[in-house]
């Protein structure tokens, strides 16, 4: 069968659902929204887990408090979503050795300074390396060996660098974070979106324009129009489309194109970094970790870089809920995702028995979400490096005839983030509407779309 409208958007993530909003708005309300998966949110995804609602995917709302409001925030505000204050910055002083022993403040502090002081450095000397194109280091840069240095680079390099250089989240909305901790998920902030534009009954989208379960495999595109083909075989053809699939998704082979993109397109695609990030759940039958206030983040410093480095308590989100939270990255993620759940709880208790000590009780359960092995997207966020190459990124977002790319990674400013993905869409679709205008005059007025 063969769908015509027309504008396509893949993928049904909050860029997608923002940029279908923006087009809905401006009277281009004959769109489909193709999602692979058989629901929306991508990388927005609650599950129920030991009795409480807990985020697989985007976890926080980062970056409020500042002089201007953070849109996802306000969007969170208008929603009523329950969220908590969370502030990491405390984790430093929470930091345990092999031995069960807690650092004692000062020595956290003293290192941490020390570790930010020589991440300045490095990003310095590499400016001036740049800047004077040699490829000898000013400076020879520190490299942690410790435990405890090796956590700390762990908790600057893989979670925020902050401290060591601006990031426009925390400069522009403010450096507070907020954890989303609400039943409905973080994900009913695209319900409430997506219930503005399309139909909706009893908390559920009933609206034919958006597709679940639609794989978009083939895509072909001319100066005339564009043409997909899903995995089950159906052919959607539109005006333009708005490609909103991760970065990871780009990188692999799910879609392929015809005529193949352009070489400054997949190099730009290529070189953009994915940082995988996983968040591991265990519940408990009862607590055995302290709750009292800065207690909320906890680190476990090991010879080995990453291991098991990170937790959090979900005790203020859902009292009583016994939910302990690792944060794993990288090479560990891959790792981790690539061995049964049983060995990773395994790995955890033996951890949480070195810091907390051999008494404490088995999980009951645990939950690993697969980012990086589920095929609709290949790790969690783009990770552009701080120097970004601005060029890198303006190809990866712009346009290509018919085809328009939106999500995340193609936000300079916000990428990684939910508010870097929900102004995504809204850019993208601006773009779009300017350029159907412009057609549209070329057509001396014959377009309906608007
Ligand atoms: P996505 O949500 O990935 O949407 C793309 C959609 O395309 C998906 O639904 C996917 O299924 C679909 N798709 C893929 N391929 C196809 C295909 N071939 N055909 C049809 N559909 C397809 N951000 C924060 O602000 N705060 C946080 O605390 C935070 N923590 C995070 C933790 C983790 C573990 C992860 C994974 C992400 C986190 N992020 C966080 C980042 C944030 O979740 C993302 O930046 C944002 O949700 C991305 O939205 P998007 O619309 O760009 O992409």
């Amino acid at each position: 069968t063969t769908t015509q409208c027309s504008v396509l958007i893949v993928g049904a993530g909050i860029s997608g659902i923002s940029a279908a909003k923006l087009l809905a708005e401006n009277g281009v309300k004959d769109v489909v929204i193709l999602e692979a998966a058989d629901r929306i949110g991508g990388r927005i995804r609650k599950e129920e887990f030991g009795g409480v609602t807990v985020e697989l995917g985007a976890g926080w709302i980062a970056g409020v408090g500042g002089k201007q409001s953070n849109p996802v925030w306000e969007l969170a505000r208008q929603s009523n979503l329950r969220t908590c204050f969370s502030d990491y910055s405390n984790a430093r002083y929470n930091i345990y050795d092999d031995s069960g022993k807690i650092f004692p403040s000062g020595i956290a502090s003293d290192s941490y300074k020390k570790a930010v002081e020589s991440a300045i450095r490095n990003l310095r000397n590499e400016d001036s390396n740049r800047e004077a194109d040699v490829s000898v280091l000013a400076e020879t840069p520190t490299v942690p060996k410790t435990p405890i240095e090796l956590a700390i680079d762990f908790i600057l390099h893989d979670f925020e660098m902050a401290e060591v250089e601006p990031i426009s989240t925390y400069v522009e909305f403010g450096e507070r974070e907020f954890l989303v901790a609400d039943e409905r998920g973080y994900e009913y902030l695209l319900y409430k979106m997506a219930e503005n534009f399309l139909f909706t009954s009893e908390g559920k989208i009933l609206d034919s324009r958006l597709k679940l379960n639609k794989v978009v495999r083939k895509l072909q595109h001319s100066k005339n129009g564009v043409s997909v083909k899903t995995e089950d075989g159906c052919i959607y053809e539109a005006n333009y489309i708005i490609l909103s699939v991760s970065i990871g998704v780009l990188q692999s082979d799910l879609i392929s194109f015809k005529p193949p993109l352009p070489k400054w397109k997949t190099e730009a695609i290529t070189n953009c970094d994915i940082m995988v990030y996983t968040k591991v759940f265990l519940k408990f039958p009862h607590k055995f970790w302290p709750c009292g206030p800065e207690k909320e983040f906890f680190i476990f410093a090991n010879e080995r870089r990453g291991y098991y480095t990170f937790w959090q308590h979900m005790e203020n989100a859902y009292p009583g809920s016994n939910i302990l939270v690792v944060t794993l990255t990288n090479g560990e993620s891959k790792r981790v995702e690539a061995q049964s759940d049983q060995q990773t709880m395994k790995e955890a208790m033996e951890v949480l028995r070195k810091m907390f000590g051999p008494d404490i009780p088995d999980a009951i359960t645990i939950l690993v979400p697969r980012w990086w092995n589920n095929r609709f997207q290949r790790g969690s966020y783009s990770n552009y490096p701080i120097h970004i190459n601005h060029q890198l990124i303006d190809d990866i977002k712009a346009p290509l005839g018919r085809i328009y790319f939106t999500g995340e990674h193609t936000n300079k400013k916000f990428n990684g983030y939910v508010h870097g993905a929900y102004l995504s869409g809204i850019e993208t679709s601006e773009a779009l509407l300017e350029e159907m205008r412009t057609e549209k005059e070329r057509n001396g007025g014959n377009q309906n779309f608007l």
